[in-house]
C-alpha cells in the first residue's frame, strides 16, 4: 500500500463495528460492566475493555492505532495538546538529577517547559546544533535523552536523525524527536534511528486548525531496563513496551493528559486527507520561497531551496522537501508588522498546519518570554515572519505577499 492508500485501509474496522465507514465518537466519561469482576478485571489490565476515558476510549483508541501504523511504532498514545505529549513523555523518563541534550530551534513552549522541569531538578543542555559530533561531545553520565525536532518551527533547521540516532545508541539514551512540522508524510523518524515520535496533532495531522491534541509514538526500539532508568521500577521488566505501560500506567493517566473523543474524531476525519494537503502544502510553499527569493528587501528561509544550509539534508532525508513553513525577514519589525497588516488572504494567528495560510511574528508573540539570546537562537529575529503555508492557489498567495511587500514599502 502507497501512503495515501494506507491512510484509508491499514487499520481496519473494530470487532465491534455496525459497519461504520469511520470510528464514532464515543462521548462518554465511563463504561458499565455486568458485574464487579468484570470491571475488576478490567481496571487490571487482565481483560481488554474500557472504563473511563481519561484511561482510555474506544474513538482515542483507533485514533491511536492509526498513528501508530503510519509511524511504524508499537503504540501510540493520544494526548490534549502536543504540549503534553512532550511534557508526559520527558516525566515519563525523567527524574530528578537527570540532564537532556535539546536543540536551540525548538518550538517555543517547548523551550519554556524544559526551563519548568528546571525546578524538578531536570537539567536541558541546549546546543546550537544537534549533530553525532556535538551529542556525543556533550553527553554525561546524566544525560538520560536528546530532544530534537525534525525541522525545528520556526527556526527550520533539519536534523540528521541517523547521525543523531548513532550518537544516542552509543551513549545508551533514547532519542525522542518532535516530527511535528515534518509530519509522516513525509519522513518516519522511528524508521531513521528515533526511539519516540511527537506530534502536535493539532497542527498538520488534523489539518483543519479545529483541535487541539498531541500523541506519542513508541518505536520500542529502545532497552528501558538497562539500569540506566531506576525510576522505571517494576515497568523494566516489560522490556520493550516499558516506556508505554509505565506512561499510560502511571504519568499520562495521573496528570489526566488525555484527548477528548470528539477531537481525537476530528483527527482520524483529518488524517485521512494528510497525503492530499501536505502535497499541496509543500507544493505552495516551495513556490512562494522561490518567488520570496526573487523579492528585493525580503530574505527567505526553507529547507528545499539550494541556498539553505539544510539543502542536501532535506533533499536525502526528506525527499527533496521542505516542509510547509516558510519563514522570511522584512527588513524591520515595523516593515514586518506592515507587510502582515496588508495580507488579504493569510490569517495574522498563532497556529501552523491549518488549511489556511496563517502568518505570525514570532518575536512578539511565541518567543515575547524568551530572551534576546534564546530567540536568535531559534532563528527569531525582529523582523521575522513565519508563514504556515495553506492550501490556496499558489498564484494568489504570491500575488497577495507580492501586493502586501509593495503596501508595505519593503
Ligand atoms: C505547536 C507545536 C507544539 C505544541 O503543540 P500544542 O498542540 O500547541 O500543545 C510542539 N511542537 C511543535 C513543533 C509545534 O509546532
Amino acid at each position: 500500500m502507497k501512503f495515501n492508500t494506507s491512510l484509508l485501509h491499514t487499520v481496519k474496522p473494530d470487532k465491534n463495528s455496525r459497519g461504520e465507514t469511520i470510528p464514532p465518537i464515543y462521548q462518554v466519561s465511563a463504561f458499565a460492566y455486568d458485574s464487579a469482576e468484570q470491571l475488576e478485571k478490567v481496571f487490571n489490565n487482565k481483560a481488554a475493555g474500557f472504563s473511563y476515558t481519561r484511561v482510555g476510549n474506544p474513538t482515542v483508541d483507533a485514533f491511536e492505532k492509526r498513528i501508530a501504523a503510519l509511524e511504524g511504532g508499537i503504540g501510540a498514545v493520544a494526548c490534549a495538546s502536543g504540549m503534553a505529549a512532550i511534557s508526559s513523555t520527558l516525566l515519563n523518563i525523567l527524574q530528578a538529577g537527570d540532564e537532556v541534550i535539546v536543540s536551540t530551534g525548538l518550538f517555543g513552549g517547548t523551550i519554556e517547559l524544559f526551563e519548568d522541569l528546571s525546578a524538578f531538578g531536570i537539567t536541558a543542555h541546549f546546543l546550537e546544533s544537534v549533530t553525532y559530533e556535538t551529542v556525543s561531545a556533550a553527553v554525561n553520565e546524566n544525560t538520560k535523552a536528546v530532544f530534537t525536532e525534525l525541522i525545528g518551527n520556526p527556526k527550520l533547521d533539519v536534523a540528521d536523525i541517523g547521525g543523531i540516532s548513532k550518537a544516542c545508541k552509543e551513549a545508551g539514551i533514547p532519542l525522542i524527536v518532535d516530527s511535528t512540522t515534518a509530519t509522516p508524510y513525509l519522513v518516519n523518524p522511528l524508521k531513521l534511528g528515533a526511539d519516540i515520535v511527537i506530534h502536535s496533532t493539532s497542527k498538520y495531522i488534523n489539518g483543519g486548525g479545529n483541535s487541539i491534541s498531541g500523541v506519542i509514538v513508541d518505536g520500542g526500539s529502545f532497552k528501558w531496563n538497562s539500569g540506566k532508568f531506576p525510576n522505571f521500577g517494576d515497568f523494566a521488566k516489560y522490556g520493550i513496551f516499558a516506556f508505554m505501560f509505565k506512561l499510560r500506567n502511571r504519568i499520562w493517566r495521573n496528570t489526566g493528559s488525555c484527548i477528548s473523543p470528539f477531537n481525537a474524531y476530528m483527527n482520524i476525519v483529518g488524517l485521512e486527507t494528510l497525503g492530499l494537503r501536505m502535497e499541496r502544502c509543500y507544493d505552495n510553499a516551495l513556490k512562494l520561497a522561490e518567488f520570496f527569493e526573487q523579492t528585493d528587501g525580503v530574505t527567505v528561509n526553507y529547507p528545499a531551496l539550494p541556498s539553505s544550509p539544510y539543502y542536501e539534508l532535506a533533499k536525502s532525508e526528506l525527499s527533496g522537501r521542505g516542509g510547509a513553513i516558510v519563514t522570511i525577514r522584512a527588513g524591520s519589525r515595523e516593515k514586518a508588522f506592515a507587510l502582515m497588516n496588508n495580507l488579504k488572504y493569510a490569517s495574522i494567528a498563532t497556529n501552523i498546519g491549518d488549511v489556511r495560510t496563517l502568518v505570525i511574528h514570532p518575536a512578539s508573540t511565541i518567543y515575547t518570554h524568551s530572551t534576546e539570546q534564546q530567540r536568535i537562537s531559534a532563528g527569531v529575529y525582529g523582523d521575522s515572519i513565519r508563514i504556515s503555508v495553506g492550501i490556496e492557489d499558489a498564484e494568489d498567495l504570491i500575488e497577495d505577499f507580492a501586493q502586501a511587500i509593495a503596501a508595505a514599502k519593503i
